[in-house]
């Protein structure tokens, strides 16, 4: 199978007097408060203006972040909330990330894969509770060759064409990508994991390389899908640094989507006894990402719901606009752990969404019935 080309890199995090940097002059001199009011008006800042609010923000800093975020979702979204339903097709996977509950190497998984009439049954179930977009998320499972994806596809499409379709199944060669976009897949998710390369590394084996992983968001881009990308908070040698890396990365990519939630350890990995990532400050990383992209599909993560009990709540009230629940089948849900304590593994789906309708409705956000495509800036802004 033909792999990613390696030999993207993108020309990122220019210093001062390298090509391409931008001298920001309105952001000397300026508070953090400032700095995030002109982040909100100009939706840009320099790699060093992100460091400098990650590193020296206060809670009130944090506070204003949160209203500013919240004030431009609801000028662009309202205060409707998008769902994609999640079908986890397969825990098998071929890589070994270091922090990843389902790699390779752990044999304490029960590993499973879903026939295409199970993932067909969990989208008839799905569209039934009000679903319009299916996510299938799975390891880097070689059992499910392009054939057997493009036919899957194929037969979601056919079913229900008025759904948006979103793929998450790794890194695949540039010939990959194209034959699922042909068959109708919408959108594509692969978190960028960190904006820094040395990071991605201890994060990762080595033969899992960040250039192949920025040349996949790339080739995803080019060929027309709707992008995701995104990383954990609190990750294992996450810096002030590699996390302004992150945002700066976000704000030159231009993703449709972007998946941030905190690191959560996981009993058998090498990681497992590190610190998971905080809930305060995954709550001022969505924000920022608001209000670096206005129209961004931001989810508020199970990982988030899972570190607090509120947490999905409060990533709505910071800025997030997309839940996405678990349609998967119950007795599969448990095998499924990429970290520990995963909430929903237990529900059926139709409680799971009945559950989410009512958390919303308490604070003031209403679960809508969309594909939830990603708005184009201009018509983005709701009179
Ligand atoms: S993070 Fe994804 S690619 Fe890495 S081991 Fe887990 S499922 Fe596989």
């Amino acid at each position: 199978m033909p792999v990613c080309r390696e030999s993207f890199s993108p020309a990122l995090f220019p210093s001062e007097g390298e090509e391409g940097y931008i001298p920001y002059s309105e952001e000397k001199g300026k508070s953090i408060s400032e700095l995030l009011h002109l982040l909100s008006e100009k939706h840009q800042l320099s790699l060093s203006a992100y460091e400098k609010i990650l590193q020296e923000r206060t809670e009130e800093d944090e506070e204003l972040a949160r209203s500013l975020a919240k004030e431009c979702t609801e000028k662009h979204y309202g205060n409707g909330v998008y769902t994609r339903g999640l079908i986890e097709l397969t825990n098998y996977c071929k890589n070994n990330c270091y922090y990843c509950g389902i790699q390779r190497e752990n044999a304490e998984v029960e590993r499973y894969r879903l026939f295409k009439e199970e993932i067909l049954s969990c989208c008839e179930e799905g569209y039934r509770l009000g679903f319009r977009t299916f996510v299938m998320q799975g390891g880097e499972d070689p059992y499910f060759t392009d054939e057997r994806i493009v036919d899957i596809v194929t037969a979601i499409r056919e079913a229900y064409p008025d759904c948006a379709i979103t793929l998450s199944i790794g890194e695949k060669s540039r010939e990959s990508y194209e034959k699922y976009y042909k068959a109708g897949v919408n959108r594509y998710l692969l978190r960028h994991e960190t904006a820094d390369e040395e990071h991605y590394q201890y994060l990762h084996p080595k033969e899992l390389s960040w250039k192949r992983r920025m040349r996949c968001l790339q080739d995803l881009k080019e060929i027309g899908f709707q992008v995701g990308c995104g990383f954990m908070v609190g990750s294992p040698h996450q810096t002030v640094k590699t996390l302004a890396k992150d945002l700066y990365f976000i704000q030159e990519f231009q993703p449709d989507m972007c998946g941030i939630g905190p690191f959560i350890p996981q009993h058998a990995t090498r990681f497992a006894k590190e610190k998971a990532g905080s809930l305060r400050e995954t709550l001022f990383l969505l924000a920022l990402l608001r209000l670096i992209k206005p129209n961004l599909l931001l989810p508020a993560t199970t990982a988030l719901g899972t570190i607090d009990e509120h947490g999905r709540e409060l990533g709505i009230l910071s800025g997030a606009n997309v839940l996405m629940p678990n349609l998967s089948p119950t007795e599969v849900r448990k095998k499924y752990l990429l970290y520990d304590n995963k909430i929903c593994t237990g529900d059926e789906s139709a409680q799971c969404r009945a559950d989410l309708e009512k958390k919303m409705k308490a604070i003031g956000a209403e679960l809508l019935v969309d594909r939830g495509d990603a708005k184009k800036e201009k018509e983005s802004e709701i009179e």
